[in-house]
């Protein structure tokens, strides 16, 4: 076992997707974390094995207001906020709350308890990128006004904040900027690519791709997003940093691959793009790999099979494990 500086972890959206990840790994390395979470797009499912450790203890609440937290803290990590672009468009006043207001709350536990403080912040702060891939240094082309604007903005507003505290109240603040992530306990209904395309092929249902599917992402496996995150969290670095994995696709070669590796041979079908969608994201890790040693090693093949088995147990298809 890694064993954890950190003695008590404050994880805000504990129990959504990449949280969940998060606080097994914190426990696993010895660390007590106390999890934060309204459930408005996780579950306390996501963190069942979790809460068999004496260490975890998950507690429902909304990390806009004050936090019901006492005792001693020496890192918060700020995860909480509706992340698929379903969810944001669902929840545009709740997504702008909680980068807002969310994230000062948590600044404020940090400061206050002088522990380590680490955002979670996103690709989408770059936008539709006029760089590419990349780079930290890159400041973005983002649409203020448009369906994406909510979420793209509350990380952008998030980072300044975190920036703000760090300057004036010397918070020992560090920067994620997290691209596409996937693996087991999305939710196979959150609109998100990954697992919409896992749970369509493991249905034989036509796989419905945005647009000509000519875009791209780069998606990064759970296990990969969280050992960077962790990596940022031990380093003391301020970032911020790309986390995310560097090989690109586009998104029709994506849903193909992963109807093959799921066994299927469901059409392609091809839907209206989303507003705004971003054309292009790739991420540059250079600052990653020198600052904190971290680089994804699960492949996409890899990731997709662990995925595929995950999702096929989920929905119970009980061909998956012939066919996946
Ligand atoms: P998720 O929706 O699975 O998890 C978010 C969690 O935050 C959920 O459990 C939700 O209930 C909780 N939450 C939301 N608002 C809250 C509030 N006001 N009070 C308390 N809890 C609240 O999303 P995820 O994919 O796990 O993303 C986690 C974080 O990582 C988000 O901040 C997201 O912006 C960031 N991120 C994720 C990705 C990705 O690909 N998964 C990429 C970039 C950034
Ligand atoms: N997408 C798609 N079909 C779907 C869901 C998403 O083609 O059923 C596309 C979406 O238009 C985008 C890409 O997949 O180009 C990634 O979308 P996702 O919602 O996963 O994340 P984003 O990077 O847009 O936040």
């Amino acid at each position: 076992m890694v064993r954890s500086g950190f003695q008590r972890a404050v994880v805000t959206g504990g129990a959504g997707f990449l949280g969940s990840h998060l606080c097994e790994q914190l426990v696993s390395r010895g660390t007590e974390v106390l999890c934060l979470d309204n459930f408005v797009t996780g579950s306390s499912r996501n963190v069942r094995e979790c809460a068999t450790d004496s260490r975890f203890r998950l507690v429902e609440c909304d990390v806009t207001r004050p936090l019901p937290v006492t005792g001693d803290v020496d890192l918060v990590v700020h995860l909480a906020s509706p992340a698929s672009p379903k969810d944001y468009q669902r929840l545009p006043i709740e997504t702008m709350l909680v980068g807002g207001q969310g994230c000062m709350q948590a600044l404020e536990l940090a400061t206050e308890k002088e522990a380590r403080f680490l955002l979670a912040s996103t690709s989408e702060v770059y936008g539709d990128p006029l760089e590419h891939p990349q780079r930290e240094s890159y400041w973005g082309n983002v649409n203020p006004i448009g369906p994406r604007s909510v979420y793209d903005e509350a990380k952008r507003y998030a980072e300044a904040l975190t920036c703000a505290y760090r300057r004036e109240r010397g918070t020992r603040a560090g920067i994620a900027r997290i691209f596409n992530s996937y693996g087991p306990r999305m939710q196979p209904d959150d609109g998100r690519m990954v697992p919409t395309f896992v749970c369509q092929a493991l249905r034989g249902k036509p796989l419905t791709v945005a647009g000509s599917g000519r875009q791209t992402r780069s998606v990064c496996y759970a296990s990969d997003t969280v050992r960077g995150l962790l990596a940022l969290a031990d380093s003391g670095c301020e970032g911020p940093l790309n986390i995310g994995n560097p090989q690109e696709y586009s998104v029709l070669y994506l849903a193909e691959t992963i109807r093959d590796l799921a066994g299927g041979t469901a059409p392609i079908e091809f839907v209206a793009g989303a507003a705004d969608d971003p054309r292009r994201r790739c991420p540059d890790i250079t600052a990653a790999e020198e600052q904190l040693g971290w680089q994804p090693e699960i492949g996409m093949h890899e990731g997709l099979l662990h995925t595929l088995h995950w999702f096929a147990e989920l929905l119970g298809v009980d061909t998956a494990s012939d066919r996946v």
